[in-house]
């Protein structure tokens, strides 16, 4: 189990369930960063006494610096440079990776340069670097220790398996619109799209599980975590989110995790693994679930897990494109300002338009992120 960990993002839905995981288990927090909420900044500071604290929003960071004068806090810079910092502030073991979006990419290599074990939760950073990214920890000897519950699912299910493993079974609720045709997911607004039958997440994931690009998102972060190829991977849509994930082993064994919906769970293992604590989660009792059902997705209705996979199979940089395209995209739309079968449309459209580059340097990649950004915004604002 680790003592002390930086939480990048630490005002979100998992870096808010990081930060209680870390006082109930007495792990110090020396570093917290996050954009604009000052309000929740200032009191995780009175909580861990951390050395550090950052807020990337600019107007944020000048009342941060304001409300903290005088303290023995360092104020980090607004902007990425803030996270950057906390990612390798000295004398921390792990840095939990909560923050949304392709944002997450440079301070999650920065920690790994730094050795930390890093709990990934920010998969963005996998999708649209995972090559470079698996490199950089295996050449640093960087641990990284999923909580997205169903890569930690997985690497549960494969502790003590390496050389065993012949496909995963990645599994997912299929989201609050399961089953709508186009038609009916054409009027879908942002409050529809965020309520989630079975987990409460952020505005962004929230929209990407009900589009399914999430689970498109998680096939990737899958393959770079496990080194697998994409045929590897079975997605099979599993609603009562029960079974977290599942391994098959070479002989036909299947072995998979489960467990109640709680990221508190996964994110707690990321902080313990080896070992593992008491948790303050409810118990799963399985005589309660009225059966559990699996199907496989129909992809007619999952344009953006089609179009994730077809990335997956297509490499080079063009994960990086969706992803980035797909994070305006989601932005606009929550804004109201792109409609919800548009997600799709302006993702795909990014990608025939952006150049595709086959061995993408770390440089490609944030071009590429820039470029289909940019695009979204040209053709849909
Ligand atoms: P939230 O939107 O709830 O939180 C995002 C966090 O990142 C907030 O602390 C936010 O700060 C901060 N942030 C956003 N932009 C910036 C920026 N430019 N600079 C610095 N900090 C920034 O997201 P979630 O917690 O839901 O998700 C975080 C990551 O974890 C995502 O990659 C998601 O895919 C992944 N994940 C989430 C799960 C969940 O259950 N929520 C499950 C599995 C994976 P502020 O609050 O100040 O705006
Ligand atoms: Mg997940």
């Amino acid at each position: 189990m680790i003592h002390s960990t930086v939480i990048l993002g630490s005002t979100g839905s998992i870096g808010r369930q990081s930060a209680a995981v870390c006082e109930r288990l007495g792990i110090r927090v020396p570093a917290i960063a996050a954009n604009r909420n000052v309000e929740l900044l200032l009191k995780q500071a009175e909580t861990f006494r951390p050395d550090y604290v950052s807020a990337a929003d600019p107007q944020a960071n000048r009342e941060l610096r304001e409300a903290l004068r005088g303290r023995d806090i360092t104020v980090g810079p607004p902007g990425e440079e803030g996270l950057r910092i906390a990612a390798s502030w000295p004398g921390a073991e792990c840095v939990v990776t909560a923050v949304s979006g392709a944002i997450g990419l440079r301070p999650t290599l920065d920690a790994i340069y730094s050795g930390r074990r890093i709990a990934l939760a920010n998969k963005e950073t996998l999708v649209c670097a995972g090559s470079i990214v698996m490199r950089a920890a295996a050449e640093c000897g960087a641990e990284i220790v999923p909580v997205d519950s169903e890569h930690s699912a997985i690497f549960q299910c494969l502790t003590g398996r390496k050389g065993e493993l012949r496909r995963i079974l990645l599994t997912g609720s299929g989201g609050p619109f399961r089953g709508w045709t186009r038609e009916q997911t054409a009027s879908v607004t942002p409050e529809q799209a965020v309520r989630h039958p079975n987990w409460a997440m952020g505005a962004k994931i929230s929209v990407d599980s009900a589009t399914m690009m999430n689970k498109g998102l998680e096939f990737i972060e899958a393959m770079h975590l496990f080194g697998v190829t994409p045929d590897e991977i079975e997605v099979l849509i599993h609603p009562e989110s029960v079974v977290h994930s599942a391994v098959e082993l070479v002989d036909g064994t299947v072995i998979a995790q489960l467990g109640v919906p709680d990221m508190a769970l996964p994110i707690q293992y990321a902080l313990t693994w080896p070992e593992r604590e008491p948790s303050a989660s409810k118990r799963l009792d399985l005589t309660a679930l009225a059966g559990l059902s699996f199907m496989k997705p129909d992809m007619e209705k999952m344009p953006c897990l089609a179009l994730a996979m077809d990335c997956a199979r297509r490499g080079g940089n063009a994960a990086a494109v969706m992803s980035a395209a797909n994070e305006a995209a989601v932005g606009l739309f929550l804004g109201r300002r792109l409609g919800y079968n548009q997600i799709y449309e302006s993702v795909s459209a990014a990608l025939s338009h952006i150049d595709f580059i086959a061995e993408p340097s770390l440089e490609d990649i944030l071009e590429s992120d820039s470029a289909a950004r940019e695009f979204i915004k040209e053709h849909y604002t």
